[in-house]
């Protein structure tokens, strides 16, 4: 708020992490309390949202975003609107399963349209709103056996823009984060396996398979992408709008 000092720059605003259950959206709904937001935690897995809610004291729902009645009735009454959660499915165009495409484009192109669709009336009563979009390196280009994924994600670079161009008169912003690989459990589930399977210590494994093409040769901590969905989300952020901001080690330099 206006006056504020920069580190608590979010008291009196309210915002919706999707994903807040676990890895990137859980740091995002940490730093934006802290910042001092309070926070609605989204996730389908209950135990996690709870948890997390109950860290902050924040509002805990338990909705599956592919379902678009439930998404509906999520608050409308929203400052912060980050766009997190996501799944990933891996296998080739000609034996990617149909009802698993619809599925991704579902929870991460469709929820964030029904979500910023839906809390944007109150932002632009407010004169004042931030949506950050939590895309990808594949948001931006795209790797074999991904289909799914990288077409919801460009469909989400695409939502986030038309999002700026709407929101721009009225004082709302509209952006993408583009992580490259983070330390989620998600990831770290990847490492132990392929250290398995291809008989390597996992240290090699993230050197040599899963960070082959990034030049920082480390996973990016979930704690630096929510400090970039914070600062997005702060006010020093308003004239940074319609962009996709990669932090990726500089994968996408090459
Ligand atoms: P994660 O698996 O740790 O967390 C995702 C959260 O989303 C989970 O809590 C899960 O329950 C929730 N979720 C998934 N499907 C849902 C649904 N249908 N309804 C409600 N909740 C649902 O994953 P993460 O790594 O933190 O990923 C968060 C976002 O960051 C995703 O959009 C992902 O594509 C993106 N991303 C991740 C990485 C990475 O390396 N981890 C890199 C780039 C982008």
């Amino acid at each position: 708020m206006e006056g504020a000092p920069a580190h608590t720059d979010l008291a009196g605003r309210i915002a919706l992490v999707t994903g807040g259950g676990s890895g990137i959206g859980h740091a995002c709904v940490l730093a934006l309390a802290e910042a001092g937001a309070k926070v609605h935690v989204v996730d389908r897995d209950a135990p996690a949202a709870e948890r997390v809610a109950g860290e902050v004291g924040g509002w805990a729902h338990v909705v599956d975003l592919a379902d678009a009645d439930a998404v509906q009735k999520l608050p409308a009454e929203v400052d912060i609107l980050v766009n997190n959660a996501g799944l990933q499915h891996v296998a080739p165009l000609h034996e990617f399963p149909p009802e698993m495409f619809t599925l991704l484009q579902q929870v991460m192109v469709t929820a964030p349209f029904l979500l910023i669709r839906r809390c944007v009336p109150h932002m632009y009563a407010r004169g004042w709103g931030r949506i950050v979009n939590v895309s990808s390196v594949h948001g931006l280009r795209a790797s074999a056996y991904k289909s799914a994924y990288v077409a919801a994600k460009h469909g989400l670079e695409g939502l986030s823009k038309v999002a700026a161009i709407e929101g721009a008169p009225h004082g709302v912003t509209s952006n993408c984060v583009n992580p490259g690989y983070v330390r989620t459990p998600l990831v770290e589930n990847q490492i132990e396996a392929q250290a398995q399977a291809h008989h390597l210590p996992p240290d090699e494994v993230l050197e040599k398979v899963l960070l082959d093409r990034t030049p920082v040769k480390r996973l990016i901590e979930p704690t630096e992408v929510a400090a970039l969905v914070r600062w997005l989300a702060g006010e020093p952020g308003g004239s940074l709008t319609g962009a996709s901001v990669p932090i990726d080690g500089a994968w996408t330099a090459h």
